[in-house]
């Protein structure tokens, strides 16, 4: 009789062959190029866009193909199957936007002989963790003559980058005995901006040269480079990310690290999977939403009505006769987001029997929410099974886990906004450790094992 008891499968152990680790090389590889390359949501959409170009895709819906975007903040790409839509399409959902500092809309100032801009965080951080490192400045500035300046300030090494400045060890006893949530506010994550003051001369022509000198070398550089005055930075969408290159980490280089792997991880992988399944059965979408972070708001979000109006788009071309609800009803989608992997310090906060390791494969999350389930997406049991026996077939390693213990903590996806058309839907992404951190951390081996995973998905 065979084992009885359910066991994880290590995903080195079960990619272990030669050639096996040198696809696993060469993903890594690319996958920390894109992570390098791409740092807003904005870029993600930019990247994957270009990626699917030279795959042949057009903006618009061909015969083979479609792709729809969004404000250049979230994209949908489709590609028929050989059979029709009406019975169903798969869907691979992932989100561009990763937590970050956003620039107020009037962020200049100056205070102690230096310029600072204020900012206003995006998604949920630890503060101090974004204090005393290097930050790039990502982004757009948009004209009223309608032209949308690209900025990218701080990635070039011969280029200065942005800091927050941190209190010194000798002065923080008072905030050492505050708790963490109140020694940190989120009005002093102010960015170093500049230092040296303007030329006299220039600065008393203008209204506050002479009173803010270094802010009106600021706003010189800004103009000289940018053509930018400040009112312009009223229409302006700047992210202060951690700067620099995502890089292998550890001895051996399997770990991955850098910064929104939540949930560029999913993106990357779900776009390898979809480019690499050319000859579907169903209908295959990647979807990449923005927003996500912030609760799905807003017209490029998950709760928008973006996606339905791609999907009936798609209707009316590849398979007119079919009726909208059901074809989601005859649909599977994977909400491709990743998991809180146990972290070595901390495994007390996780239930351990119900908890994703590093390494052992993408993640299963029947169910989001917090304390009781609430506001949760649960994936039905029927669903599970199906995939379940989807990834013994393909021989791909997988663990289901909850976000930590059921009092301590819990979070939502996009999983319950498309659920809602009635469609089947799980969460099913790798964990990371350091999530939300300029600095997350991922498995080498659970990338690849994702990207098989999500193909076998979209060959389904
Ligand atoms: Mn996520
Ligand atoms: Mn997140």
């Amino acid at each position: 009789m065979s084992t009885l008891e359910f066991a994880l499968k290590n995903c080195w152990e079960v990619y272990s062959s030669g050639r096996q680790r040198k696809e696993m090389d060469v993903l890594s590889k690319e996958y920390l190029t894109f992570l390098t390359r791409c740092k807003t949501e904005r870029e993600t959409v930019a990247r994957v866009r270009e990626l699917a170009e030279k795959a042949g895709f057009a903006e618009g819906i061909a015969p083979d193909g479609a792709m729809f975007v969004l404000r250049g903040k979230t994209i949908v790409l489709a590609r028929p199957g050989k059979k029709p839509l009406g019975q169903g399409f798969r869907l691979l959902g992932a989100h561009g936007d990763t937590p970050h500092l956003d620039l107020k809309q009037r962020p200049l100032l100056e205070n102690g002989f230096v310029a600072q801009a204020k900012t206003h965080y995006y998604g949920g951080i630890l503060k101090h963790q974004w204090l005393a490192r290097p930050l790039a400045l990502h982004g757009v500035v948009a004209l009223k003559n309608g032209r949308v300046i690209p900025v990218c300030l701080g990635e070039d090494p011969a280029e200065p980058v942005f800091a927050i400045a941190d209190l010194l060890p000798h002065l923080a006893q008072k905030q050492m005995e505050k708790k963490v949530s109140e020694a940190f506010e989120a009005e002093k994550l102010n960015i170093l901006f500049g230092h040296a003051p303007a030329k006299i001369k220039k600065r008393v022509d203008s209204k506050n040269g002479d009173k803010e000198p270094v802010k009106r070398m600021v706003l010189e550089l800004l103009h000289d480079r940018f053509g930018l005055e400040e009112e312009d930075l009223y229409s302006a969408e700047l992210h202060a990310v951690p700067a620099g290159p995502a890089r292998p980490v550890g001895l051996d280089g399997a770990l991955l690290g850098g910064y929104g792997q939540d949930d560029r991880i999913c993106v990357f992988s779900g776009l390898q999977a979809f480019l690499a399944e050319t000859k579907p059965n169903h209908t295959q979408l990647l979807v990449i939403w923005d927003k996500e972070e912030i609760g799905s708001e807003g017209s490029t979000g998950a709760k928008s009505r973006f996606f339905e109006y791609c999907l009936q788009d798609l209707v009316d071309a590849w398979d007119p006769r079919a009726r909208l609800s059901a074809v989601f009803y005859a649909s599977k989608a994977v909400s491709g987001d990743v998991h809180a992997a146990m972290d070595p310090d901390f495994q007390d906060l996780h239930d351990k029997l119900n908890a994703a390791q590093l390494g052992h494969g993408p993640c299963f999350c029947k169910f989001t929410g917090h304390r009781g389930k609430v506001g949760a997406n649960d994936a039905h049991a029927e669903y599970v099974a199906w995939f379940r026996a989807l990834l013994e077939n393909a021989g791909v390693p997988w663990q289901m886990a909850e976000l930590g213990k059921v009092d301590l903590g819990g979070g939502g996806t996009v999983a319950k906004h498309l659920a809602e058309y009635g469609l089947d839907i799980i969460d099913f992404g790798p964990a990371l450790l350091s999530m939300h951190s300029p600095w997350e951390i991922s498995s080498k081996a659970d990338l690849y094992a994702t990207v098989k995973a999500y193909q076998a998905f979209f060959r389904s």
